[in-house]
């Protein structure tokens, strides 16, 4: 598939009025099967479904290592990569710890055919930036009840949007649907996940029981235009959380990563303001905020240069505190005085705009 000029200067980093969000439903350039994935009924729908449709088809012996996707340079596999999907078998059945907003990850897929600039993908699955969907969701469920045996009668929750936008891909697996339908019946258990698409409708009808909150990630203006490429737009998402709400479904925000641009807090006191604005008395009769302060490691950085060279997000580790994180990995934060300036703004806003909702952390 060519690139046109104006979606390259996108990916490139560039903004301003060149930049187009595409929000599309994705549809892969070419797929990838593990053998083993054939063994699965979804693994055989899928393969027929692209079959007849004339997407490339290849074999690849393991999800974790797909060879043959295209490009002369880094960059340009690394673009090839995020149109590419590989379906396989979910093998690692230990999930990882997801603090703080979930005890686990649930793993339904990994990788993601959006390319905001900041996203923690760029290193956590740097040099496999392709979209890998997993088949197995029965063994994956029953590894998840083991977990929740555990630790009952203690409520333990599963973060299904940790290792990519489970949203972005429903249309291809329904994974989401299933889990949420085996989440509505888990006393012990608790599903969330949270997205930038608006690609809501075939979940609006899925018996949730209400143990599934659907988050949005939601962000100023500034951030959304000049650094989400490929994602649905403010008044998409907006649209889908309210229909996410008139469907019953526990609702949030995750404004991530909050940011410090010229005008920073008018540009969060109006996005605020148009949520606000915008959603209906019950759809914040249950509404949570989270609140993630930008952060990046020297690693991070590389990568997001070489790939979006044109980016304007501001990564000097001279204005940045280093934050220690576990096994001495660790990564550049917001100052302490900075951290609480945005902390405490974002705080007293929401507390007058919802004064009903619940701020579950800032990290
Ligand atoms: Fe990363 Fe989320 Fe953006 Fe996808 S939508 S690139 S997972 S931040």
């Amino acid at each position: 598939m060519s690139t046109s000029v104006t979606q390259r200067s996108a990916l490139e980093g560039q903004t301003g009025g060149q930049m187009k969000r595409e929000a599309k439903l994705f549809v892969p350039d070419r797929v990838f099967f593990e053998p083993a994935a054939l063994d699965y009924p979804l693994g055989k729908e899928l393969y027929q479904r692209y079959q007849a449709e004339g997407v490339p088809i290849a074999m690849t012996t393991s999800h974790n290592q797909v060879r043959g996707i295209p490009g002369e340079t880094d960059v340009e596999k690394y673009r090839n990569a995020k149109r590419t999907l590989v379906v396989g078998v979910r093998r690692t059945l230990t999930f990882e710890p997801s603090k703080p907003s979930a005890e686990y990850a649930l793993p339904l897929a990994t990788g993601c055919t959006a390319h905001c600039h900041y996203c923690y993908l760029n290193t956590n699955i740097g040099s496999r930036p392709y979209v890998r969907v997993y088949v197995n969701t029965d063994e994956i469920f029953q590894r998840a009840a083991r977990y929740m045996e555990e630790r009952k009668p203690a409520i333990t929750r599963f973060e299904a949007a940790c290792t990519s936008d489970p949203l972005a891909i429903e249309h291809i697996t329904g994974n989401l649907q299933r889990a949420i339908r085996f989440f509505a019946d888990q006393p012990y258990g608790r599903l969330r996940f949270v997205t930038k698409f608006h690609h809501v409708d075939p979940l609006l009808d899925v018996p949730h029981n209400k143990h599934t909150r659907f988050r949005f990630s939601m962000n100023a203006d500034y951030v959304i235009t000049h650094f989400e490429p490929g994602t649905s737009s403010f008044a998409q998402r907006l649209e889908a959380a309210e229909k996410v709400a008139r469907a019953g479904y526990p609702l949030g925000f995750i404004i991530a990563p909050l940011y410090r641009f010229d005008g920073w807090e008018e540009g969060y006191s109006q996005l605020l303001e148009n949520l606000r604005a915008k959603l209906s008395p019950e759809a914040m009769e249950d509404l949570t905020f989270e609140l993630i302060q930008h952060r990046f490691t020297k690693v991070a950085k590389n990568l997001i240069l070489k790939r979006y060279p044109k980016t304007r997000l501001e990564m000097d580790e001279t204005k940045r505190k280093y934050k220690w994180g576990k096994y001495g990995k660790g990564k550049y934060v917001y100052p302490n005085e900075q951290a609480q300036a945005l902390r405490a703004h974002l705080e007293r806003e929401i507390g007058r705009l919802f004064p009903q909702a619940r701020i579950e952390y800032f990290t």
